[in-house]
C-alpha cells in the first residue's frame, strides 16, 4: 500500500494543467449576466404554453427558442460544474454551482411543457405543420420519437397523479442509499502490519488486491457481515423498487418493466437477450481464466476474494502525464489525421482539468460544452490506468467534437446506450498500441494482456450476469413472488456459480453480494455496459484490421451525435446489435488473450 501523498493547493497547481474555463464565461459577471438571460429566455418561452400547438409558427418559434435556451443553460450548468468540481472546498465554485443549478432548475420548471406537449401532436398536423413552416423540418427526429411514446403517456390528470408521486416512486432508492452509505459499518480490521484500521468500501477494495489472503479473506468476511446485519431491509428496499418499475410500467401500458426501460432509449428486448445468450456461449473462456489464475496463484480452493489479486505482481509502467499523452496520440493514429489534431487540440488547449488537489471531485468526467469545447476531469497519477482513463475520457471528448462539428445543438448529446463505446473502443487501441511497443518484455505483455483481460471480464461477462439477476428479480414480482433475503443469496450464488465454473470455490457466507449494488437500483442499465464494452472491442478489432473500411464507418457514427436511434447509429459503425456476431467477436478476443496470457504465465 502507497503511503497517503501531501496533496497540492488547487493554487499551487500549474495553469497548464488545470481547465480554461473562461472558454465558457470570461468571468464571474458575465456567467450572472448569462443567468439573468436563461431566466428572461424562460419567461418568453413560457409565453408560448398553452398555444405552441395552435399553428405551425408557433410551434417553430417555440421549439427553437426552446432548444436556443437550452443551449445556454448547458453551458451554465457547466461552468457551476466544473468551477465547484476544481476545488469543492473553494467559496467561489460553491456559490456558482448553486447559481447554476438555482437558474436550469428554475429554467426546467418554466419550459417542461414544450417536450410535454410534443406527444400530443398527431401525424396529420404534423404534416399540415411541415406544409406551413418546412424549417420544422429541422426537428422531424424529435417530433417522431415523441410521438412514438404517445402510446404510453396517460391522460393528463393521471399523468399529475404519478407526477404527484414521483418522490414516492424513488423512495426504495434514496432508503437504499441511505442505508449502503449513511448507516453501513464495516467496521475495524489489522492490515498485514498488524495495524488496526478502519473500513470502508473502498479500503476494502484495495484489500482485496492485498498478496496477504487473510487480509483479503477478513476483509471479505467484514464486508458480508455489515449487509448480513441489515438484509431484510435491504431485501425490503430492492423488492419495493422492483414492485413499484413493474406497477409502473403497468400503468404506462407495457407488458414490463423491462420493456418500458429499453423502450427508453427505442431499444428492442431481443438487444438484452442476445447479450445474456451469446455471453453464455462465452463461459468455457472465462472458466478458463479462472482455472489459469488458479495454477499462477497457487491456490487451491481459489475463492471469490481471490480474483482481484494482480498476476504480475507490481505494475510495470508508470507514465508521466506527458508520457500518457504520447501514447495516446501514437495508439489513436489509426484513427485519422483528423482525429489526431482533435486530440492536440484537447491536450494543448486546457480542455482538461489534469492534477491531483485539495478538495477536487475525485475519479473522472468528460462534459460537453456545445458551441464551446468538451471539459474532461481527471486526477492524474504515473499509472497505466491513467493513461487508460485520459484515452477513455478523450474517447468521450472526441464523440463530443465529432457530433458538434455535425449536428445541430437538438441532436448533438448522444445517449447513454451509445456512450461508452468511443471511450472503451480508446482503451482498447491503446493497450493494442502498448502490447506492439513491449513485445519483448514479458512481464508488460502480461501485465497488459491481464488488464485487457480483466475489464472484459468485469464489463461483458460480470455486468451480463449482474442484468441477468437484475432480470430475475423484475420476472419474480411480475409473477407475485416475493423478494426474500435467502432466494436472492440462492439466485446469486447460482449465477455466481454458472459464471465462476468449477474452479472458483463457492463462499455462502458471501452470497449476500446483490445488496452492494447500487447500480441495480438504476433500471436496466446495467447491460449497456456489457453491450457498449462488446461493440467497442470488436469495432477496436476491425479499425486495426481493416482500417480502410472500418474507420471512415468509425467517423460516421461518432458525427451522428442523437440525430438517428441508437441501434441505428451503431449500424454506421458496421455493427448489426440485433445480431450476436458482434458479441461473438468481442469474446473470441477474450479467449484469444487468455490464451495468450496462458503461454506468458503458465507454470506448468
Ligand atoms: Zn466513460
Amino acid at each position: 500500500m502507497t503511503e497517503k501523498k501531501q496533496l497540492r493547493q488547487r493554487e499551487d497547481v500549474p495553469e497548464e494543467q488545470t481547465w480554461q474555463l473562461t472558454d465558457l464565461f470570461t468571468d464571474t459577471a458575465a456567467f450572472n449576466l448569462a443567468c439573468e438571460e436563461l431566466i428572461g429566455q424562460a419567461h418568453d418561452i413560457a409565453s408560448h404554453q398553452g398555444t405552441m400547438l395552435h399553428s405551425a409558427d408557433e410551434l417553430y418559434t417555440t421549439v427553437a427558442a426552446y432548444f436556443r435556451a437550452e443551449e445556454l443553460a448547458d453551458r451554465i450548468f457547466n461552468y457551476g460544474e466544473h468551477l465547484y468540481n476544481s476545488d469543492m472546498t473553494a467559496a467561489a465554485g460553491q456559490s456558482a454551482s448553486a447559481q447554476a443549478q438555482q437558474t436550469v432548475t428554475a429554467f426546467n420548471a418554466a419550459t417542461a411543457f414544450v417536450t410535454a406537449a410534443l406527444p400530443h401532436i398527431t401525424s396529420t398536423q404534423l404534416a399540415d405543420f411541415y406544409q406551413k413552416n418546412p424549417k420544422l423540418r429541422r426537428f422531424d427526429f424529435i417530433f417522431t420519437q415523441a410521438q412514438q411514446r404517445q402510446a404510453h403517456i396517460l391522460p393528463a390528470g393521471e399523468e399529475t397523479l404519478l407526477s404527484a408521486l414521483g418522490q414516492t416512486i424513488t423512495a426504495p432508492e434514496s432508503i437504499y442509499n441511505k442505508l449502503n452509505n449513511a448507516d453501513i459499518d464495516f467496521g475495524t480490521m489489522k492490515d498485514s502490519h498488524g495495524n488496526l484500521i478502519p473500513l470502508s468500501k473502498e479500503k476494502i477494495y484495495q484489500l482485496y488486491q492485498s498478496p496477504d489472503r487473510q487480509v483479503r479473506r477478513t476483509a471479505a468476511e467484514k464486508f458480508a457481515t455489515a449487509y448480513a446485519h441489515s438484509a431484510y431491509t435491504f431485501a425490503e428496499a430492492w423488492q419495493q423498487h422492483v414492485h413499484t418499475q413493474n406497477t409502473v410500467a403497468q400503468l404506462r401500458h407495457y407488458h414490463s418493466a423491462r420493456e418500458m426501460d429499453l423502450a427508453s432509449q427505442f431499444i428492442p428486448e431481443s438487444v438484452f437477450t442476445t447479450l445474456v445468450d451469446t455471453v453464455h456461449e462465452f463461459l468455457p473462456s472465462l472458466h478458463k481464466y479462472y482455472a489459469l489464475r488458479k495454477r499462477v496463484l497457487r491456490l487451491d480452493p481459489l475463492y471469490a476474494y481471490d480474483l482481484s489479486v494482480p498476476l504480475v505482481g507490481e505494475a510495470p509502467l508508470k507514465p508521466t502525464y506527458e508520457k500518457a499523452q504520447q501514447w495516446a496520440l501514437a495508439a489513436l493514429a489509426v484513427l485519422g489525421d483528423d482525429y489526431v489534431q482533435h486530440l492536440q487540440e484537447e491536450f494543448g488547449n486546457r480542455w482538461i482539468d489534469v492534477a491531483e488537489n485539495t478538495g477536487k471531485l475525485s475519479g473522472g468526467y468528460e462534459e460537453d460544452a456545445f458551441g464551446v469545447h468538451p471539459y474532461v476531469l481527471l486526477n492524474w497519477s504515473n499509472t497505466y490506468r491513467a493513461a487508460s482513463t485520459l484515452a477513455h475520457e478523450s474517447g468521450h471528448a472526441m464523440q463530443s467534437v465529432y457530433a458538434d462539428a455535425h449536428q445541430p445543438y437538438w441532436y448533438s448529446q448522444y445517449s447513454m446506450f451509445i456512450a461508452e463505446i468511443a471511450s472503451t473502443c480508446n482503451e482498447s487501441l491503446l493497450n493494442h498500441y502498448m502490447r506492439s511497443q513491449f513485445q519483448d518484455n514479458h512481464r508488460v505483455q502480461a501485465y497488459l494482456l491481464t488488464e485487457s483481460v480483466e475489464d472484459l471480464l468485469n464489463t461483458i461477462f460480470n455486468q451480463t450476469k449482474y442484468a441477468e439477476f437484475e432480470n430475475y428479480a423484475y420476472v419474480t414480482d411480475a409473477q407475485g413472488d416475493s423478494l426474500t433475503p435467502d432466494k436472492l443469496n440462492d439466485k446469486t450464488a447460482a449465477l455466481d456459480a454458472l459464471y465462476a465454473g468449477d474452479d472458483v470455490a463457492p463462499n455462502p457466507w458471501a452470497n449476500n453480494s446483490w445488496a452492494r449494488i447500487p447500480h441495480y437500483y438504476m433500471n436496466y442499465y446495467l447491460y449497456q455496459y456489457a453491450t457498449s464494452k462488446a461493440v467497442a472491442n470488436t469495432l477496436a478489432k476491425r479499425i486495426l484490421t481493416d482500417p480502410a473500411t472500418a474507420v471512415p464507418q468509425y467517423k460516421e457514427f461518432l458525427s451522428a451525435g442523437a440525430s438517428d436511434y441508437p441501434l441505428a447509429i451503431v449500424k454506421k459503425a458496421g455493427i448489426d446489435m440485433t445480431k450476436p456476431d458482434y458479441i461473438r467477436e468481442a469474446l473470441q478476443v477474450f479467449d484469444q488473450q487468455v490464451d495468450e496470457l496462458a503461454a506468458l504465465l503458465d507454470v506448468e
